[in-house]
């Protein structure tokens, strides 16, 4: 946003200096739908309360998973689920996420002033082939806590419970939460609504680049602060190296190691021009 902000992008309520619609565009996040569980004995969140997650595929013939939960240690809920359901003080919740989304959400401003606020559109789920994830995810996450090894943990399944068809999609859009992954605004690329180039420069502008989680093509699979922070180590010309970037590279070489499915260089379109046009 401070892009349009700064008067790049659309030609709407600031002036413009350079034309690129695709500034605030392809906004893409990862959608998450949490499943409740009480416990059978209170237990305080250790840790980050959050310390188990899984990556699988909605469907066996996918190259790649799809859908990832993690696990918390408290009982999350969106406003629209907590009113509907009768949720325990002490529980558990397996987040499902649908994390190769095709639906695309945009950014916009609302008025000219740079305190004038921005409008989200985050169009989560307006892709069927999103909803139908999410559908396997929950379903996915029903039958992980349900499963016997699980019991002695459950007093009971709080929500969804065994819901199918219309109620089942009701329960997944009004579930339907940030995995606080918004990203993609930005995108690298070649075409008609990509913003920056292979070098992280706008389209257009002299002496100006963007290294942060708005140049990916696409949401990376996993999380997003490693590729988010990586983007600008792929340029160290202009970036100093930061205990945070130094973060980042450890996450990517973890990734690396333990799994073949995400959180690659490549992953996030740093690998030059050619994986750039894959992902794009
Ligand atoms: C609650 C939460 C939990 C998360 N958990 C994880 C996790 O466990 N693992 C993971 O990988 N990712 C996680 N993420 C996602 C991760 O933090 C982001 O993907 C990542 O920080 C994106 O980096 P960025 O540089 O694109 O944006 P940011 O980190 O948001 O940086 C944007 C910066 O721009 C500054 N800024 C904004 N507007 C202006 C302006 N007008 N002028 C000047 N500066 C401005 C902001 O102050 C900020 O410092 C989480 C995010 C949230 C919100």
């Amino acid at each position: 946003m401070a892009l349009r902000a700064t008067a790049v992008g659309k030609p709407r309520r600031v002036p413009v200096v350079q034309h690129l619609p695709g500034v605030g565009q392809n906004l893409q996040d990862h959608p998450g739908f949490g499943c409740v569980w009480e416990y059978e004995q209170p237990l305080a969140p250790r840790n980050t309360g959050c310390e188990a997650t899984y990556f699988w595929k909605s469907d066996p013939a996918l190259d790649t998973p799809d859908l990832q939960t993690g696990q918390g240690e408290f009982p999350f809920s969106s406003a629209e689920t907590a009113a509907r359901f009768d949720l325990p003080e002490f529980g558990w919740a397996l987040l499902a996420g649908v994390v190769r989304p095709k639906s695309r959400g945009h950014i916009s401003l609302t008025g000219p002033d740079p305190t004038d606020p921005v409008q989200i559109q985050a169009n989560m789920l307006s892709h069927p082939d999103d909803l139908k994830a999410a559908i396997t995810a929950v379903q996915l996450c029903r039958e992980i806590g349900n499963s016997a090894a699980l019991r002695p943990f459950a007093k009971r399944e709080a929500m969804p419970g065994n819901l199918t068809g219309a109620e089942l999609e009701r329960f997944i859009r009004d579930a339907a939460s940030t995995y606080w992954h918004q990203s993609c605004t930005a995108k690298m690329g070649h075409d008609a609504m990509s913003v920056v180039d292979g070098t992280l420069k706008v389209s257009g502008i002299e002496h100006l680049r963007i290294a942060d989680g708005s140049i990916m093509p696409r949401v990376t699979t996993g999380n997003t602060m490693a590729p988010a922070s990586s983007s600008a180590n792929a340029q160290p010309s202009f970036s100093r190296p930061s205990t945070h970037s130094d973060i980042a590279q450890q996450g990517i070489r973890m990734a690396g190691r333990g799994s073949d499915q995400h959180l690659t260089g490549r992953d996030c379109g740093l690998n030059g021009e050619q994986s750039l046009d894959r992902a794009a």
